[in-house]
């Protein structure tokens, strides 16, 4: 038979993604979703769409979502392009700025994802593996550049230890770095304000840092699919006007959106309440024996101590119908992570795990 696939797409591995079962008991503390439901805003905006709405084409750019989001950010229009999801920015990304063959540079570990889609673009992995405390390393950018690496890969808070990098590291890194810089901030709603950190100075000051934001986690719009990416115009603009699929953002998604950072209130309700959860579950578990990293993010990863084994302990949470996220990855086999819940969703993990700890 007639093999007409690419080879690149032939020997790479598909994306793995997290457990979605159809069981609406099932507490899912595995991919990082949001606890609460969206805005009541977003339930009003949805109500109030027609078939009819659908009929005509959407604004092809979502510019009025863009201009919400320079007047939340404090930037220009031309600084914003909208996307399908952040996975979709991380593609374009990847289309727009890396050709097959060079290198894209990425931490290890971080998301799943990235080498993933590098495979489909056919570039080179280039990994820097982190230390122990999950910080790079003080060489990072030379190892990337000795690699020429034309794009890097960063996300901060770092997942999967929600341990937060500094803005004035990864300046530092990007006015080294030869390569455009990503700042992978997926999580970055769940960060303490008390710490103040921001990396928009970066993308108002730098002309090689993108800043990827997206509405599933802190917005709690997963299903939706609607993110974004924050740079230079200079940087942005390849993706606005030649890269991204036309029409990349449907009619529905840029209402919701609209309706969604409208109620900002609403939201960063929420990021404190999951904060104050973070806070609360890591020192029940740490009581427990199970010890976890600070984390900035929405999750906690949580180390396993020994006779017990992650692994084991992940499926025994799952015949409880409690899944998490096990990784069958180099420094995270004696490690689970851990989505903050609800209250009883956390309540009821620590009871799950009292009990298996001292059968
Ligand atoms: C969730 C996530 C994204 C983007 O997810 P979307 O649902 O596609 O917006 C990007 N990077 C990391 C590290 C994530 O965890």
């Amino acid at each position: 038979m007639a093999d007409f696939e690419r080879p690149n797409i032939k020997a790479m591995q598909g994306y793995t993604s997290g457990e979605q079962p159809d069981q609406q008991q099932t507490i899912k503390l595995n991919t990082n979703e949001n606890p609460y439901p969206p805005s009541p805003e977003v339930d009003r905006a949805l109500a109030a769409l027609t078939g009819a709405s659908l009929r005509r084409y959407p604004n092809p750019t979502a510019d009025p979502l863009r201009d919400a989001l320079a007047d939340l950010h404090d930037l220009d229009r031309e600084q914003i392009v909208i996307t399908h999801g952040g996975d979709e920015a991380l593609r374009l990304a990847l289309t727009t700025f890396v050709e097959p063959g060079a290198g894209f540079g990425m931490a290890e570990p971080s998301y799943s994802l990235y080498p993933v889609l590098a495979a489909i673009q056919d570039a080179r992995v280039v990994r820097v593996n982190l230390r122990e405390d999950w910080s790079l390393p003080e060489d990072a950018a030379v190892q990337l550049n000795e690699a020429d690496v034309q794009l890097t890969c960063i996300v901060n808070p770092h997942a999967p230890s929600g341990r937060l990098t500094s803005a004035d590291d990864l300046r530092a890194l990007a006015e080294t770095l030869h390569g455009v810089l990503l700042i992978d901030e997926a999580y970055v709603d769940f960060v303490d304000p008390e710490l103040e950190y921001s990396s928009l100075d970066l993308v108002r000051s730098c002309d090689n840092v993108l800043v990827l934001r997206t509405f599933s986690k802190g917005y709690a719009l997963a299903g939706m699919r609607l993110g974004y990416l924050l740079g230079n115009a200079a940087l942005i603009e390849p993706i606005v006007s030649k890269t991204r699929d036309s029409y990349n953002i449907d009619h529905v998604s840029q209402q919701v959106g609209l309706a969604a950072i409208r109620d900002q209130a609403y939201a960063q309700a929420g990021w404190r309440n999951v904060r104050d959860a973070r806070a609360g579950l890591a020192a029940s578990l740490g009581q427990l024996g199970l010890t976890s990293a600070p984390s900035q993010s929405n999750f906690i990863l949580v180390e396993v101590p020994a006779p017990h084994a992650a692994e084991s302990m992940y499926q025994a949470l799952k015949a409880r119908n409690i899944l998490v996220r096990y990784f069958d990855a180099e420094g995270l086999r004696n490690k689970l992570r851990i989505s903050i819940g609800t209250a009883q969703e956390n309540a009821a993990l620590v009871d799950a795990l009292t009990d298996l700890l001292t059968e």
